[in-house]
């Protein structure tokens, strides 16, 4: 009797950017792959902030997973969440009741908003983490300035037109430069009654810097940048509660109906269906080669996993990391590699409005326009095997020129943003 062929199966729950860098290594080769997403499209997270404040619309920066493995028939999709590892009899359990038998895995599940906390503000200052977080966000400010445009109490109108951003990361940074870019050149000609004036936007970073990543003259640079923008930087100064309408700081009472989250992330539970070791960002502790320890045959990379770098200390929870793990245990599976993985760091970026950013590449610290000219190159390269390359650097260049936003729709009924109530502290500065 001829012995039966068992090619290995691999499966890879999350096709964001780890897992999809693994099954686009696995694509074509002598395994069976099954790629499981509890959605049914990849997102370019780094743009979600362009659709957020109306630059870019969804399936530019999304594309579906299926599509982008429409050629490779040993690549199986499958739509589904999972919910727990059992890894003594090497099965995922999933949502739907099934379970998924696997000879490898791997975990690439991401992050979540962290509020410290407090998830009870999650409410009033959503975060942005997928495209429906994007869309709600944007339509929380387009209807700002709709409401506001109709409002004729004074402080009430102010209310509408703050926006807070919470947290002076790459993201808030970039939210809070686009959002007054909006605010202030793009909408407020469409309206009679909003001026640029009457638009504040507050970015709130508790430490004592921006971008903390960033080296300190970076990290001022885009505090001027910011400054230039019209964007007042608070630093040092912690939230203490966020509410319908308002945050409240150490130093402000401020009265906003439209609040952001950007200040905090945490692991997916896979350490939780692990039982595993843990940093305190709930990522999972994994060797040097990205596996679990005790388990030869169980990987965790991208936002999910805390690998140690060279210097001893975990890698970043960035996109970089996230794809190049994929491709190394990919490597590792098909027998190609023994080694542990060591990540080659390209530097950080982060842009502030529609000329500015800062980058750091090795020894290179550059910021303003050709600093903006390298992240939008680094960006467009990011969305390569997406028909939307061409049309995300129309969009940009159209924006560019004339300070448009070509996403500017506001879907569903508008009944559920009443105005703010009254919190502030006395105005201070007249709008009219
Ligand atoms: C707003 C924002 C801006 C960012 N900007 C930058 C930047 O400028 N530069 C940079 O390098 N990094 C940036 N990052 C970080 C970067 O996006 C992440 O480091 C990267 O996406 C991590 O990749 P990942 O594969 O680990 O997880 P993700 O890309 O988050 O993918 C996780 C996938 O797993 C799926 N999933 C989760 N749980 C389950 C489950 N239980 N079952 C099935 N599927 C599941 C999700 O749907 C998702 O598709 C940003 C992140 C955000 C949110």
């Amino acid at each position: 009797m001829k012995p039966v062929c068992h090619r290995p199966r691999v499966v890879i729950v999350g096709a964001g950017f780890g897992g999809l860098a693994a099954a686009k290594r696995l694509a074509g080769r002598d395994v069976d792959v099954i790629l499981v997403d509890r959605r049914n499209h990849h997102v370019i997270q780094p743009l979600l902030y362009q659709v957020a404040t109306a630059a870019l619309s969804p399936a530019d920066i999304a594309g579906p997973i299926r599509a982008i493995f429409s050629h490779s028939p040993n690549v199986r999709v499958l739509l589904d969440e999972a919910i727990g590892v059992r890894p003594f009899d090497a099965q995922v359990e999933m949502k739907s009741g099934t379970s998924l038998a696997y000879d490898w895995l791997i975990l690439a599940t991401g992050a979540r908003h962290s509020y410290f906390g407090h998830e009870e503000w999650s409410d009033n200052a959503p975060g942005l983490k997928s495209i429906e977080d994007a869309l709600a966000i944007r339509r929380k400010i387009l209807l700002a300035f709709e409401k506001a445009e109709t409002e004729t109490d004074l402080r009430r109108r102010q209310g509408l037109l703050t926006f807070v951003v919470i947290g002076g990361g790459p993201t808030g940074v970039e939210m809070a430069g686009a959002i007054a870019e909006l605010a202030r050149r793009s909408v407020s000609r469409d309206f009679r009654n909003i001026t640029p004036q009457c638009s504040r936007v507050i970015l709130l970073e508790a430490g004592k810097r921006l971008l903390p990543t960033f080296p300190k003259e970076l990290s001022e640079a885009a505090g001027r940048s910011l400054k230039g923008l019209g964007v007042e930087v608070r630093l040092g100064d912690p939230v203490r509660d966020v509410g319908d309408g308002y945050v409240d700081t150490q130093n402000e009472l401020i009265s906003a109906r439209t609040v952001v989250w950007a200040a905090g992330v945490t692991a997916s539970a896979a350490a939780d269906w692990l039982g595993a070791d843990r940093d305190q960002n709930g990522r999972v502790l994994v060797d040097p080669d990205l596996r679990l320890p005790g388990h030869r045959n169980i990987f965790v990379i991208g936002d999910t996993a805390s690998a140690p770098g060279r210097t001893g200390r975990s890698l970043p929870a960035v996109a970089p990391v996230a794809k190049q793990q994929g491709r190394f245990v990919a490597e590792v599976i098909l027998g190609r590699r023994s080694r542990n993985f060591g990540y080659r760091d390209f530097g950080h970026l982060a842009t502030i409005g529609r000329s500015r950013a800062v980058i750091e590449m090795g020894g290179l610290r550059l910021s303003g326009l050709t600093a903006w000219l390298i992240w939008s190159f680094a960006h467009v390269w990011f969305l390569i095997g997406f028909r939307s390359r061409l049309a995300v650097t129309i969009n940009w260049l159209w924006n560019y020129l004339t300070y448009q936003r070509s996403a500017r729709l506001i879907t569903g009924e508008i009944a559920d943003t009443g105005p703010p109530p009254i919190r502030a502290r006395p105005l201070e500065r007249k709008c009219a």
